[in-house]
């Protein structure tokens, strides 16, 4: 049977990967692939992770199923970092341990499907390549509408306002909470704001993907924007991941919030998110949600935590402004938050950055603001002007 599957592309990020190790120019910079780096270039384990590590390997005394929820503490003690300390819609919301931010809008997905097979995704383009992929393959229509205009780098804002007043009662909303993928680009609050007015006024349902909190203007501003929204719709799901503001990538830990409109709806919400976790991978990764967990059941852990992604967001934003310092044409990416930007460039004009300039990014334009030092932001500069960007 195997003979009839079509092959498919190969990740272009992967093979970015291969070239950069492959060029031994010394003055190369690869500001590829999706993971943040230190002052050396490196994506370390954080202090903290390091330290809950150590903790768990004394105490931990059992690995026997924790079930298909996974660990529900740390379910529980990510939401006051997320959802803020007592938010009134504490009683309607309900998560599940996920394999990562991936596995959370796997299973929104699926949830969506179940509830309302009739329900649209509408996405905002370009977005993180996997989310059409994800919706699609749970058999859900997805609707795409441009959400940002690269070569002005500005929202397009009426292309937003029309995909939401024109879809129709229960269709879901797909938006990042803060630190675009892949264009940096956040709405304005009071971009965020009309936004909350349409969900409501049109009765559409938030998926929010929260996948770097921390990393943008810190955890509590980051989280802003989401809580407006949950504040005054009655029902939305959040896709969150631990992957980039704990550094756990591979560990692979997330969740799946869902705010239901009443509490009688909790416990349905609970047995389906259950289930379908029991198809697609039976019980999430236990280890890295247990070093979360551990991290935020302990001050000391938690304090550490925090100030070592405290120096990552500044490090990111110093990249950031280092590259507007640079170039007055390159002043919106000091506005501009997470660990991407996306120029607006041809797929030519990213291979003669990399064969010309030893400056490594995706064919797409976006950057890994994350992958330069600030001293590396004039040979980006002169590349980019060589380049006639
Ligand atoms: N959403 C966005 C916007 C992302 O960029 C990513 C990861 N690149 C994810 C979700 C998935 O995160 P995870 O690695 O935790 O599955």
């Amino acid at each position: 049977m195997f003979d009839k599957l079509n092959s498919r592309p190969a990740d272009s990020l992967l093979a970015l990967i291969k070239a950069f190790q492959a060029d031994d120019r010394p003055g190369k910079i690869d500001l590829g692939v999706g993971v943040y780096r230190d002052t050396m270039g490196r994506t370390p384990v954080m202090r903290a992770v390091k330290a809950a590590e150590q903790f768990l390997l004394e105490t931990q005394d059992s690995k026997k199923y924790l079930g298909p929820e996974g660990d529900l503490q740390f379910v529980r003690l990510l939401q006051p970092i997320i959802f803020g300390k007592s938010p009134k819609f504490t009683q309607r919301l309900v998560g599940i341990q996920t394999p990562g931010g991936s596995g959370a809008l796997r299973l929104g997905a699926e949830l969506i499907q179940a509830a309302n097979p009739s329900a649209k995704i509408l996405l905002g383009t370009p977005s993180w390549p996997n989310h059409a992929p994800i919706f699609s393959s749970a058999r859900l229509p997805v609707k795409e509408y441009a959400f940002v205009d690269l070569m002005s780098q500005q929202v397009k804002f009426e292309s937003v306002v029309d995909a939401l007043s024109s879809a129709r009662e229960g269709d879901v909303v797909l938006l990042h909470g803060c630190c675009h993928n892949p264009t940096g680009i956040d709405f304005t609050m009071e971009q965020w704001r009309r936004i909350t007015e349409l969900l409501v006024t049109h009765r559409l349902v938030p998926f929010i993907d929260l996948a770097y909190q921390g990393l943008g203007d810190g955890l509590e501003q980051d989280a802003a924007p989401t809580r407006m929204i949950l504040d005054v719709v009655d029902e939305a799901l959040i896709a969150y991941s631990c992957d980039k503001n704990f550094g756990l990538y591979r560990e692979r830990v997330g969740a799946l919030y869902v705010m239901t409109r009443n509490v009688d709806d909790i416990g349905k919400v609970e047995s389906n998110m259950a289930a379908l976790a029991r198809v697609n991978w039976s019980m999430p990764p236990d280890h890295g949600a247990a070093i979360v967990r551990t991290i935020l059941e302990s001050e000391e852990m938690s304090a550490m935590w925090r100030a070592e992604l405290e120096e990552m967001c500044l490090r990111v934003n110093g990249n950031r402004a280092a590259l507007a310092a640079a170039s007055p044409d390159l002043a919106f990416i000091s506005r501009q938050r997470g660990l991407f930007s996306n120029l607006s460039m041809s797929r030519e004009t990213a291979v003669a950055l990399r064969m010309s300039h030893g400056i490594y990014m995706a064919d797409s334009g976006r950057m890994n603001l994350a992958g330069m030092q600030p001293a590396d932001a004039d040979a980006i500069v002169a590349a980019l002007r060589a380049e006639g960007c």
